[in-house]
C-alpha cells in the first residue's frame, strides 16, 4: 500500500518558535514507517513555508530555483547543527554557504537611464531579492543560534527515526510528545526482549523476526 501523505505533522520542535534556523532544519522530517515529510518539496510548498514566517509576501510566485536555494541553505544549517550538537569541528562547506548566504543580501536597487524615462531606479529581479533577504534571514538566526546563550542547549531528538534538532529543557530530548512516547515503547520493548530472552541481551531484534508494537507517530 502507498503511504499517504501526513495530514498531521509534528508541532513545531521545542525553541523552533523563537528560531527559524531550527524550523528550517526541521522543515524535512523522517517519519516512522519510512515516511519523509519536505515541507520545501515544491515551489508553492517553499513559498508558503515563507509566507508563514513572514519571510516573502503572499503570492512571491517563487520557482524550482527559488525552492532549490532553500532547500541547499537548509541542507548546510542541518550539517552545521549536527556538527555542534554532536561536538565535532564546523564543516567548512557549510560555513562557506552561511556566510555566502549572510553577505548575499539584496543588493541595492541600480540608477538607469533611457530616452524615455531618464533617471530612474531599477531593482533586481523582485523575487530573486525576496529569496535573497529570506536566506540572509536565515543564515544569520542561524549563526545567532550556534553562537548565542541557546547554542549548548541545541540537541538532536532521541526517538529514531526522527531526525529533528531542538532546543533541550532539562533532561528532555524528545522533539515532541510523539517522539518521548515512541522512544519510551521502544526502551519499554527492548526490556521485555532482554528480559524474556536473556542471551538477546544488548539487542533489540526479537528471535522470530517480530516487530517492536507500533505507535503513534
Ligand atoms: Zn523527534
Amino acid at each position: 500500500m502507498e503511504e499517504t501523505v501526513i495530514a498531521d505533522p509534528l508541532p513545531s520542535a521545542p525553541g523552533a518558535e523563537r528560531y527559524p534556523a531550527l524550523d528550517l532544519a526541521n522543515s524535512a522530517v523522517t517519519l516512522p514507517g519510512g515516511q519523509r515529510l519536505d515541507l520545501l518539496d515544491t515551489p508553492a510548498g517553499a513559498e508558503r513555508w515563507l509566507v508563514d514566517r513572514g519571510l516573502a509576501p503572499v503570492d512571491t510566485g517563487m520557482q524550482e530555483l527559488c525552492a532549490s536555494l532553500l532547500r541547499s541553505l537548509r541542507d548546510h544549517v542541518r550539517a552545521l547543527l549536527a556538527a555542534h550538537a554532536a561536538g565535532r569541528p564546523a564543516p567548512a562547506d557549510a560555513l562557506t554557504a552561511l556566510n555566502d548566504a549572510l553577505t548575499r543580501a539584496p543588493a541595492a536597487s541600480l540608477l538607469r537611464w533611457d530616452p524615455d524615462r531618464g533617471l530612474y531606479r531599477e531593482t533586481a529581479h523582485p523575487v530573486a531579492r525576496i529569496v535573497e533577504h529570506a536566506l540572509a534571514v536565515l543564515a544569520a538566526d542561524t549563526a545567532d543560534l550556534l553562537t548565542g546563550p541557546d547554542a549548548d542547549r541545541l540537541t538532536a531528538c532521541g526517538s529514531t527515526p526522527c531526525n529533528r534538532y531542538l532546543l533541550r529543557h532539562g533532561r528532555r530530548h524528545w522533539c515532541s510528545v510523539r517522539c518521548g512516547d515512541r522512544a519510551r515503547a521502544a526502551r519499554a520493548y527492548a526490556r521485555r526482549t532482554a528480559a524474556a530472552a536473556p542471551h538477546l541481551r544488548g539487542t533489540t531484534t526479537p528471535p522470530d523476526g517480530t516487530r517492536p508494537p507500533r505507535t503513534r507517530l
